[in-house]
């Protein structure tokens, strides 16, 4: 099936109203049909909804969708992207245990796992995507993961599957990859060879900034991996001596749920999955116009001389490997004006683009890294992020592509009195 047909039509069952649009179930509970029957669920003996914390019929429509459009086996919707970065990591990490994750990843990731994570007990390594031969010697025998992104968020550093997914095979480490700038149609992290997929489907999947959420998704081959990590091979006490990975196909996701979801309960609203569910109905046809727009600009700005950066312009430094993982690079441009004073200029000059921190919306954006989402990391960790003071981020939005560029033009030309 193609991913336009399934974004559509996947996982719905209409009930007797025959309802066209995916149904709200908006409810905390559900009923059982006897005693009997709720502790058959209670067991996990039956599958069944008990309490939407731990699983809604909408929800799991989007869920049922995203999985098949990464060509996973299953997923977890949660209420943030950031709830599923943290539900991956904990799903494999204790006190004791290491992640190594890219230099280049997403500002809060970073914080949650060299900050909040630290007095936990897991620690951290870095590695940098494009020299990956790196991870034979940082891997050791505690290292239970490794966090990149496709296309990172904001340096736009687009990851070398190959040589990540090899090393990480050979050494039985799970590789998770946010997917969230490229998308299912913009990259296929599971053909790549990745483990675990994560979004914040705040951005492009929703696609109109109306909600905030996440979701992890399991790779077939992940289970494998999975065979000698205590928290998938040994009796989960919680359960009754449950032992996920003879249960569940997907035993990542499966204890994500049971377990984590349960305990920690980042749920997603059903409202809020409706609204995904709605997003995905037009991802196909937004990704495809948020990265022509894109690439339009990169080479506008360009024209004016500053460095650019985005992966499908030809000469930028993630070009061969946007090539050749890449399907469409998705929306989001950043140019770097040399200095802070220049920057807040062009950011106060633009009227299309608006001042927001976030990316993957409807409406154009604004943003400047280090002032805002990178903020909280120190001079050595925003050059490691590839964060300079003068670097503008875009996110490329699906008004008229030429009254954006003008919007931008004259904003250039305010700010430098031409
Ligand atoms: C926004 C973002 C996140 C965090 O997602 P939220 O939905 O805001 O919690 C994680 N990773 C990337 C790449 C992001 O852009």
């Amino acid at each position: 099936m193609q991913k336009e047909t399934i974004a559509i039509t996947y996982g719905y069952e209409k009930d007797s109203n025959r309802t066209m649009n995916v149904p709200i179930y908006q409810t905390t509970a559900y009923e059982y049909e006897s005693i009997e029957d709720a502790a058959l669920l209670f067991e996990l003996q039956k599958e069944g909804n008990i309490y939407t914390r731990i699983s809604n019929p909408t929800t799991r429509v989007f869920e049922h969708r995203i999985a098949k459009l990464e060509a996973g086996v299953d997923a977890l919707a949660l209420a943030s992207g950031m709830a599923s970065i943290f539900y991956s990591i904990i799903n494999l990490a204790k006190s004791g245990d290491n992640v190594i994750i890219s230099t280049k990843l997403y500002g809060g990731s970073i914080t949650l796992i060299t900050q909040t994570l630290k007095p936990l007990g897991i620690q951290v390594k870095y590695f940098d995507v494009h020299n990956a031969q790196q991870l034979q010697e940082l891997i050791d025998d505690k290292t239970r993961a490794i966090l990149f992104e496709s296309i990172a968020n904001p340096a736009l550093s687009v990851a070398d599957f190959d040589t990540i997914t090899d090393i990480a095979d050979k050494k039985g480490v799970i590789t998770i990859c946010d997917n969230t700038i490229a998308t299912p149609y913009g990259c296929e992290p599971f053909r790549e060879g990745v483990d675990i997929v994560v979004h914040s489907a705040s951005k492009y999947i929703v696609g109109n900034g109306s909600s905030i959420a996440g979701v992890i998704v399991e790779s077939q081959k992940a289970k494998a991996k999975l065979a000698n990590h205590e928290y998938f091979s040994t009796p989960d006490e919680s359960y009754h001596g449950l032992v996920y990975l003879d249960k569940f196909n997907a035993p990542f996701i499966a204890r994500a749920r049971l377990a984590l979801l349960r305990d920690f309960g980042a749920v997603i609203s059903p409202f809020n999955s409706w609204l995904l569910i709605q997003g995905l109905e037009t991802l196909s046809l937004r990704i495809k116009q948020h990265s022509k727009s894109a690439k339009k600009i990169a080479k506008f700005l360009k024209k004016q001389g500053f460095e650019v950066s985005y992966p499908m312009l030809k000469g930028d430094e993630n070009y061969k490997y946007a090539k050749k993982y890449l399907k469409y690079a998705g929306g989001i441009v950043s140019f770097d004006v040399g200095d802070f004073k220049k920057a807040k200029k062009i950011v106060k000059n633009l009227k299309i683009f608006n001042l927001v921190t976030n990316i993957g919306d409807s409406k154009s954006i604004v943003t400047h890294p280090a002032s805002t989402t990178h903020q909280q990391l120190n001079a050595q960790e925003l050059k490691k992020a590839g964060v300079s003071e003068g670097l503008i981020r875009l996110s490329i939005g699906l008004e008229g592509c030429k009254d954006l560029i003008a919007d931008l033009d004259n904003a250039i030309k305010s700010a430098y009195g031409s």
